[in-house]
């Protein structure tokens, strides 16, 4: 592990054309360095905290775009924040898996992107390949973030590759997540609630000048270059389909930084005629909270709800990001809010289709369940994202196997109860 004395400073190069950071809710721009990861300042002085996204000098040709959907994200470098050299592990270029036609509920095709083959089994490997390029660029000593799970390894992972030291800082977690965590030789320590990990989070700012690589903020606003990275999700179901954009694209939302990037990246599509129109952009959260698709429904940039207990922990959230606002309204999309049930029927379903996703992932799955009645797949193919894999749940482990004493009738009376 590298200590905040030895972290390199290593500024970050590439072919980027990224010129500025702009505020999703007033369009104030800001210099593209230091990332304002707390929320705008102009907006902050009306009283709301605003996530702010990067914009670019976009080339006029659209020859960026690379013929075929490989691994590797420097590929889509000039549409991107500028990445460091060496950093990316080859993530992104996962498989868009076609559901089998005869599981489909409806005359559709429903494909669905594996984000779990990415090198941390998560999305959130495309974020992070930003956001510690972000860090090693402004010179930080090291990184800090507060994760339930995906993003603290992805982070821990990506900082350990660049020789920074990385604080994880999470809530207890079940077993194989916790030495998922610890894997990466950084410092990942638990602490009771999201609030009091907050509060370290910023001290941890304030006094080691750590760069903060997730939301510490109410209502969150995240760090402005996290997003973009997936908008190369985008760009790969477009390479993927054979040049066609979906219908409609299913995704969990949390704090909307992956509903935001894969937005922008059909948005960015549809800016160079790629595209003729951007896919609906379908939200999936749980039904215990659910405050997007309140939001929406008021006209309100945020809203804070009661959100009970769930099993999709990684994407169960109380309060609203306005990022997702953004992405929901301009793509024509909308919120579907998913029963605890509808969840785990739908991870069982996709097991069954040879598939084994986390709750939080598969809430996208379950919403498209709901394609048929809401008219949806009749234009064009229908995306799921899924964002990561199974082993991650709360249940993982509890369901022992059965054990028997290895006799033939023993194996028999074990069939006959399978039938
Ligand atoms: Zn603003």
């Amino acid at each position: 592990m590298t200590t905040p004395e030895t972290a390199p400073g290593r500024i970050a190069t590439g072919q980027s054309t990224a010129r500025a950071q702009r505020c999703l809710f007033c369009g104030a721009e800001y210099p593209l360095y230091p990332p304002i990861v707390a929320g705008c300042p102009n907006c902050e002085r009306e009283g709301f905290k605003a996530p702010l996204e990067i914009v670019y000098d976009y080339p006029e040709s659209g020859d960026w775009l690379p013929d075929s959907p490989l691994p590797g994200l420097t590929r889509y470098a000039p549409l991107l924040p500028p990445l460091a050299d060496n950093l990316s592990m080859g993530e992104g270029g996962t498989p868009l898996v076609q559901h089998p036609p005869h599981l489909v509920d409806g005359d559709f095709e429903l494909y669905i992107k594996d984000e779990s083959r990415n090198p941390t089994w998560s999305h959130k490997d495309r974020l992070n390949l930003c956001v510690v390029s972000a860090a090693l660029a402004v010179g930080a000593p090291g990184m800090v973030a507060a994760s339930s799970g995906n993003h603290g390894a992805a982070a821990a992972a990506y900082a350990a590759r660049a020789g920074l030291h990385a604080v994880i800082l999470c809530t207890p977690r079940p077993p194989a997540v916790a030495s998922f965590l610890q894997a990466y030789g950084q410092t990942v320590v638990a602490v009771p609630d999201v609030l009091t990990r907050w509060t370290l989070m910023q001290r941890i700012i304030d006094e080691l000048g750590y760069h903060p690589a997730s939301n510490f903020t109410t209502p969150p606003t995240n760090h402005p270059f996290g997003s973009e990275g997936y908008k190369t999700i985008a760009y790969e179901i477009y390479l993927q389909l054979g040049r066609r954009a979906p219908e409609a694209v299913f995704i969990p939302v949390s704090y909307a930084e992956l509903t935001f990037g894969v937005f922008k990246g059909f948005k960015e599509l549809k800016q160079y005629g790629f595209i003729p129109e951007i896919p609906h952009i379908i939200g999936c959260e749980p039904a215990v909270g659910a405050p997007l698709k309140r939001a929406i429904a008021e006209g309100q940039p945020v809203v804070h709800v009661d959100a009970g207990p769930s099993d999709a922990y990684a994407i169960a959230v109380p309060v609203n990001s306005y990022r997702g606002v953004v992405a929901i309204r301009e793509s024509e999309g909308l919120v579907l809010a998913i029963t605890e049930e509808e969840m785990k029927a739908a991870q069982a379903e996709l097991g069954r289709a040879g598939m084994w996703g986390e709750i939080s992932s598969v809430i996208s799955f379950a919403a498209a369940k709901q394609a048929k009645s809401l008219g949806l797949g009749k234009k064009g193919p229908l995306v799921c994202v899924h964002t990561s894999s199974g082993f991650k749940d709360i249940h993982v482990g509890e369901t022992p196997i059965p054990l028997i004493d290895g006799s033939w009738d023993a194996f028999q009376e074990l069939m006959a109860a399978r039938q």
